[in-house]
């Protein structure tokens, strides 16, 4: 099977998937995201969106999206600050793709309250009402294929299983011709990532922010150029494993080209921003101020932590370089 497909099963099987037999966030999980490092991440996305929903004329209706929530800790922090503007809690709408059927129940209790709609992907996402949507570490769990670069040109990578060597690559000519879009110059040995799925996702949502105007984050681990490199990776119990090893029980991710992101959406005819790093966008909105009025009113304790989630966000060698964020929006 090729590497989409090897990462479809392995993540999301109806049955045996990843994610949907746990809860992989947190100290006893697999791995921690920016929002379950502090509240602070999902306040100024908060504030970013109140901004967003009055830029488009702060409709009396409108859908907030969330793909990918995890526990629903980003949506229920982005709340608690946009319900502050008035005439926000009033007009929302909350809807949520997911496909792990144990996190949609934490994204139940998270969001008690606020009545959220659930979807298993963005097809059935309404459209009749301008939409503001968000995506973090939603972009890296969906499927992607590789290809090497061989004396005969690209080839596509796949995984193989027999009984002696068990799972393993094997790299083949490829079906369908996919490998004709990659432009990219490349030595022999390289590896390129296409990621289709990414691509119908992002083209599924400009269309419906077309239709009534919309606003859209996604952020993630990647990199602003396409460039050659296997970002393929596994994670169990936050450390590195092999991504071929502990089928089902660890994560699987990998890169987000944002280059490619910007193209997609700007073929819809969106107005696409820059891609920046997670770093130049919470300073941008104002991380540092909001981390200042924290402290104030915190304990010590709590004083130190606050610090510690703003240096763990925001520095560059933490996760304020890797991660990336990009901005696609349309007027109303
Ligand atoms: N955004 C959250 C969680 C990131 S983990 C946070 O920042 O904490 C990835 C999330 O995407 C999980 O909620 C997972 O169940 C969901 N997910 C993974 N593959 C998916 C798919 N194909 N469709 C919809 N959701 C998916």
């Amino acid at each position: 099977m090729d590497i989409g497909q090897y990462i479809e099963i392995v993540l999301g099987h109806p049955k045996y998937g990843y994610y949907v037999t746990r809860d992989p966030l947190g100290q006893a999980g697999d791995f921690t995201t920016s929002p379950e490092i502090s509240q602070m991440f999902g306040e100024m996305l908060g504030a970013y969106f109140a901004h967003q929903w009055m830029n488009l004329g702060s409709p009396a209706r409108f859908t907030f999206l969330e793909c990918g929530p995890g526990r629903g800790t980003l949506m229920a922090d982005m709340m608690r600050i946009g319900k502050a503007f008035d005439g926000f809690r009033q007009a929302v709408e909350i809807h949520l793709v997911e496909i792990s059927p144990v996190l949609r129940q934490k994204q139940a209790e998270a969001l008690r309250g606020y009545g959220p709609v659930w979807h298993e992907d963005v097809s059935t996402v309404p459209d009749d009402v301008p939409i503001l949507m968000v995506g973090n570490e939603f972009l890296d769990a969906l499927p992607l294929r590789q290809f090497v670069m061989e004396e005969e040109g690209w080839c596509e990578r796949y995984v193989d299983y027999n009984e002696e060597a068990g799972f393993h690559y094997i790299n083949a000519s490829s079906r369908d011709g996919l490998e004709r879009n990659i432009t990219c110059a490349a030595e022999i040995g390289d590896i390129l990532e296409v990621a289709p799925l990414r691509d119908v996702v992002v083209q599924e949502l400009c269309r419906k922010m077309k239709a009534s105007g919309g606003a859209a984050l996604l952020i993630d681990y990647g990199h602003i150029k396409t460039a050659p490199g296997d970002t393929f990776q596994a994670m169990k119990g936050h450390l590195d494993c092999d991504v071929l090893e502990h089928i089902g029980e660890a994560d699987l991710t990998t890169h987000v080209d944002f280059e490619a992101l910007k193209v997609q959406a700007e073929k819809m005819g969106a107005k696409v921003s820059d891609s920046v790093t997670q770093a130049a966008f919470l300073n941008l909105v104002g991380i540092a101020q909001r981390a200042e009025i924290l402290r104030a009113k915190a304990t010590p304790a709590q004083a130190e932590d606050i610090e510690s989630a703003y240096h763990r966000l925001t520095d560059h060698d933490k996760m304020g370089a890797l991660f990336k964020v990009i901005a696609i929006n349309y007027e109303r």
